[in-house]
């Protein structure tokens, strides 16, 4: 599992610095977020979901049945969106209510 940041995006606030617990992600002398060791991500989503720009997508193992298919995060009002994009150009998403992250 692994993430890719969109440099073009970032704003270099550092949240996903902040929030990864493996500190795998670091910010560059460019100030943009980088990260070093892809593979050492476990995919626990937190940097896409801190990242205000959302400029964090997660590529989805085999093993959870993704093959290739990426994950984002978009704010859409009070929701917090979930938008998985297929190799094949479909895409889908969940809306998550964040006071109600717990449920899921
Ligand atoms: S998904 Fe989790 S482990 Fe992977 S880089 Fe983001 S915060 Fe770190
Ligand atoms: S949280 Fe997003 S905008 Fe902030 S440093 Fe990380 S990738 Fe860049």
């Amino acid at each position: 599992m692994s993430i890719a940041i969109d440099k073009s995006k970032c704003v270099g606030c550092g949240k996903c610095h902040e929030v990864c617990p493996g500190t795998l992600i670091k910010i560059g002398a460019d100030k943009k977020a980088f990260i070093k060791y892809p593979k050492d991500c476990w995919g626990c989503t937190s940097c896409l979901k801190e990242c205000p720009v959302h400029a964090i997508s997660l590529y989805l193992g085999a093993d959870m049945g993704g093959s290739g298919t990426t994950l984002h995060t978009e704010q859409e009002g009070g929701l917090l969106r979930w938008i998985f994009e297929s190799p094949d150009g479909s895409v889908s998403h969940i809306d998550v209510d964040p006071r109600e992250s717990n449920k899921y």
